[in-house]
């Protein structure tokens, strides 16, 4: 069983949280927004408040014994590039991002995170193989 983190529960974050835990993994989901920590908090491991962009408050976390952080905030670009500057100052081992242009994955890669996710042509592909292939569509 793995120890997830997932920073930013939007779409996005939260699919994969709950994704996570119905594969028997543990999941830690932080977001700034009450009312979306309030929706998971039943449904995931730990559902906890906080401000990424705030050193202190991602330190308090304990993120450090997690196996992966996924950074699933999307819109707000310099929140989510900060974190990941937080996250490297706090020697966390294996960071996972959300991308949403280039210039960010090119941050990002300069950062050296372990894996960058483009969700709409990652998705893009896996439909077009998913057509191309009905008979493996595994979804
Ligand atoms: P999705 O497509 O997954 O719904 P999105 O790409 O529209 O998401 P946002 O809604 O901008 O992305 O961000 C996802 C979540 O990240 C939101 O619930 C938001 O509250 C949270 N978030 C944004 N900034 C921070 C921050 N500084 N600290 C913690 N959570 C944050």
């Amino acid at each position: 069983m793995g120890q997830f983190a997932v920073i930013g529960l939007g779409r996005f974050g939260s699919a994969a949280s709950l994704e996570l835990m119905k594969m028997g993994h543990s999941v830690l989901g932080v977001d700034t927004n009450g009312k979306v920590v309030d929706k998971l908090a039943d449904q995931i491991t730990h559902a906890v408040i906080a401000d990424v962009t705030d050193r202190e408050a991602l330190e308090e976390l304990g993120l450090d014994n997690y196996d992966v952080v996924l950074v699933a905030i999307g819109e707000d670009v310099q929140a989510s590039l900060l974190c990941v500057v937080h996250l490297k100052s706090l020697a966390i081992s294996t960071i996972w991002v959300k991308a949403t242009s280039h210039a960010q994955h090119l941050i990002l890669s300069k950062l050296g995170v372990a894996r960058i996710i483009h969700p709409e042509e990652e998705m893009g592909i896996r439909v077009a193989q998913a057509l191309s292939y009905p008979m493996v569509n595994d979804y």
